[in-house]
């Protein structure tokens, strides 16, 4: 079932036009897990940076997002876990022992200054993209401080804290009937897999490195279990995946999944530590074969929510994503880096590009084979039945339900799959969040630019 595709360069319809509402806050590159951590927010600055130099602002639509609330995480997450996560800080550290351990704080997951900010930032862009799409007002929506996918309903995992992409797509399902969730980050897609493991609203399909390597879990056979049951998919991997083999699994894949699904959304991680060259981790691909995924699933003309994710070499994920928001606006943006508050990390070559090495392919073709074959004989052999069907949306503003009365539905259905239940989802569709406040948090151009040069300033 196997065959190895040849990679071509990447095209793009310049005729094509995409809504795209874009979210940053100028606030992200502030916060630091601590010296030494590999994860670092100052990455999404400097992707953020290239875009804006690369003029694509001219684009898109620019939204700093209001962050989210404690009452909004608190849809997925437990309430005693946000509150500790809004109360902890490291001078108050030490009264927090006992929780710190419960909460799989410390390490990995660094209590640091700012903590419950940044998680707000990367939760409000996530969930402010998801009700744009919701109110056809973007075809696509993209956060790059999201697409935290390792956290927990009541644990940090994996330098995640807040689950975006959960609150995400929760938003999603208040008027879409199915999500596709696809995954590219190097590690598996474990806290959505987990939190829609048992509900067929939601299909997650996670492209990983498998085998002594964190979190873990992610293995094929791993598909789901009730209802849920073939609406998860994992793509276990081994080391070394170059652009063409991994275009040969991620296409047909996708494209089965898709005309099985037929999702009404589709949620994107762009994790950039499938970058060859990442400093954690062991895949081999260029930016191009990154890239690809990106353009591929554009493609589709499916609403879409694109997200960040890990990638700890930074100037390699800057590259990619402002790449990747190059092709998502039908621009192949020139080799040419732009001057841009960061140059200096683009040495020696000033290039937008980030190669794959030598590294030898782990993934044999028989190998790949098994995999590909596993996946889709089981989708051929089920026959998907969505369990909801999805009624009147409301599309006006005049439909607005009470936003005291929506937060308390979402309140008395949170966590993971539970929330999912069919009888609670449809009456949920008759609520909406009064958007229009949000909106006002659009940013202008000067705008960005005094935030960005306040930024530069406080920092030196
Ligand atoms: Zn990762």
């Amino acid at each position: 079932m196997y065959t190895q595709l040849p990679f071509d360069d990447l095209q793009v319809d310049p005729t094509q036009k995409k809504r795209i509402a874009y979210f940053y806050d100028a606030d992200i590159g502030n916060y630091a897990y601590g010296a030494g951590h590999p994860m670092k927010p100052h990455r999404i600055r400097m992707a953020h940076s290239l875009i804006m130099n690369y003029g694509l602002y001219k684009k898109m639509e620019i939204y700093r997002a209001k962050p989210a609330t404690k009452q909004e995480m608190c849809q997925f997450h437990t309430d005693e876990y946000i509150d500790f996560i809004s109360r902890v800080s490291p001078d108050n550290l030490d009264l927090f022992a006992k929780e710190q351990l419960k909460f799989n704080v410390g390490d990995d997951c660094p209590v640091f200054d700012g903590l419950f900010e940044y998680c707000g930032i990367s939760g409000g862009g996530s969930m402010e993209g998801a009700a744009r799409l919701n109110r056809g007002k973007c075809d696509i929506a993209i956060n790059y401080a999201g697409g935290l996918h390792h956290a927990k309903k009541s644990e940090a995992s994996g330098f995640c804290y807040l689950n975006d992409i959960v609150l995400g797509i929760i938003e999603l399902l208040r008027y879409h009937p199915r999500v596709l969730y696809i995954d590219i980050d190097v590690h598996h897609g474990d806290g959505v897999e987990e939190a829609f493991y048992t509900t067929d609203r939601v299909m997650t399909c996670s492209f990983h490195k498998y085998g002594e390597f964190f979190p873990g879990t992610g293995e094929l056979r791993d598909i789901g279990v009730g209802k849920g049951k073939y609406h998860s998919v994992n793509v276990p991997l081994r080391d070394g995946i170059d652009d063409s083999t991994y275009k040969s699994i991620f296409e047909p894949l996708i494209t089965k999944i898709i005309e099985w699904y037929q999702p009404s959304a589709i949620v994107l991680q762009c994790g950039g530590d499938s970058l060859s060259g990442d400093r954690l981790g062991c895949f081999n691909l260029s930016m191009e074969g990154h890239a690809n995924c990106i353009n591929f699933v554009k493609n589709f003309n499916i609403p879409l929510m694109v997200l960040g994710g890990g990638g700890y070499t930074m100037r390699n994920v800057a590259r990619t994503w402002a790449f990747e928001s190059g092709l998502l606006n039908n621009v192949k943006l020139p080799t040419e880096l732009p001057y841009n508050e960061y140059y200096e990390y683009y040495a020696p070559d000033y290039k937008l590009d980030v190669r794959s090495s030598n590294m030898y392919n782990q993934n044999s073709p028989i190998f790949l084979d098994k995999i590909l074959t596993s996946i889709i004989t089981n989708l051929e052999n089920t026959k998907h039945a969505p369990s909801v069907q999805m009624n009147e949306v409301p599309r006006d503003a005049e439909d607005l339900g009470d936003v005291e009365e929506d937060t308390q539905m979402a309140l008395d259905t949170k966590g993971g799959s539970e929330f999912a239940r069919d009888s609670q989802i449809e009456p949920d569709n008759e609520y909406y969040n009064d958007l229009d406040k949000k909106e006002k948090n659009i940013l202008t151009k000067d705008e960005e630019m005094e935030i960005d040069q306040l930024n530069n300033a406080q920092e030196k």
